[in-house]
């Protein structure tokens, strides 16, 4: 279905970056990634999405780095031409009283989840209005609609993403560009099944409780979202059935954001 498209994700070396970065490479399309972790973490997801035979390409740009950021843009855009899809996922979490905030924290919270955004956009935008075609979509978050307490930052820096979608949206409407977020509320990563554990430890609950009425509290269906269920809906967001979706911010939250 993407065959021939040349996709870059931010933040695909792990969790739900990975899970896009393998289904646009199952649909076709080829993957230029990125991400911050070990050399081995990376060279194990690198291998995992060539194993689909699509080109795949990697960087270590630090999205915290304006500079990196339009260095990896380019570079993607020379290995492959083109960037016809563009996935802003890269992001961090801290937890805190905002009082007790970490200046340092909020900065790279919001620089990592909302601004790299503004960067990779406006670096890959001239390409595809160009050609008349894109497809950007940003990794909100059930915390771009509704906040949570201690998360002032993240939920500062997704409702940013959201509003950011929806400017970009209506500027490139008539370039052949959709512009969306999508919005996840928790989904099963590994760094949720280690909070499940840490947890459980912490308030000498079960692990099925802790997930039911700790990190569940707030999704009415008390499941998780999968990774792949966030990952198909991107590739959906990519193919002609959806060119009229613009300026949308999709929810996949079990029923969290209607409430
Ligand atoms: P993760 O920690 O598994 O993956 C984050 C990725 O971002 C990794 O590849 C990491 O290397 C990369 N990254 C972090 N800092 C970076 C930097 N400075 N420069 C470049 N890359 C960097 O997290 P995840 O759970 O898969 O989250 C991915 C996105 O989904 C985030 O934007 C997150 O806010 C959002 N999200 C996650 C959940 C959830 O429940 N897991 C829910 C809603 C939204």
């Amino acid at each position: 279905m993407l065959s021939g498209k040349n996709a870059v994700i931010t933040g695909s070396t792990s969790g739900i970056g990975l899970g896009m970065a393998e289904a646009f490479a199952r649909a076709g399309a080829n993957v230029m990634m990125n991400g911050l972790g070990t050399a081995k973490d990376n060279a194990d997801a690198i291998e995992q999405i060539k194993s689909h035979g699509t080109k795949v390409h990697f960087s270590g740009a630090n999205m915290l780095k304006p500079a990196q950021i339009a260095k990896f843009v380019a570079t993607a855009e020379k290995k492959f031409g083109s960037i016809d899809i563009l996935i802003n996922n890269a992001g961090i979490q801290f937890v805190s009283p905002v009082e007790d905030f970490p200046p340092e924290k909020w900065d790279a919270i919001i620089g990592i989840n909302l601004t790299a955004a503004f960067h990779t956009i406006r670096s890959a935008l001239p390409g595809m209005k160009k050609r008349k075609w894109g497809r950007i979509i940003n990794t909100a978050s059930a915390h771009s609609l509704v906040a949570s307490p201690f998360k002032s930052a993240y939920v500062t820096a997704k409702h940013g993403l959201a509003g950011l979608s929806k400017t970009v949206a209506l500027e490139t409407a008539e370039f052949g560009i959709t512009v969306n977020c999508i919005s996840p509320g928790y989904v099963w990563t590994p760094l949720v099944e280690n909070q499940v554990a840490d947890t459980a430890k912490a308030r000498r609950m079960s692990k099925a409780d802790v997930m039911k009425d700790v990190l569940l509290a707030a999704q009415p269906t008390k499941e998780f979202v999968t990774i792949e269920q966030v990952a198909e809906t991107a590739v959906f967001l990519c193919s002609d059935s959806a060119r009229q979706i613009t300026g949308a911010n999709i929810s996949i939250d079990g029923g969290w954001t209607a409430q």
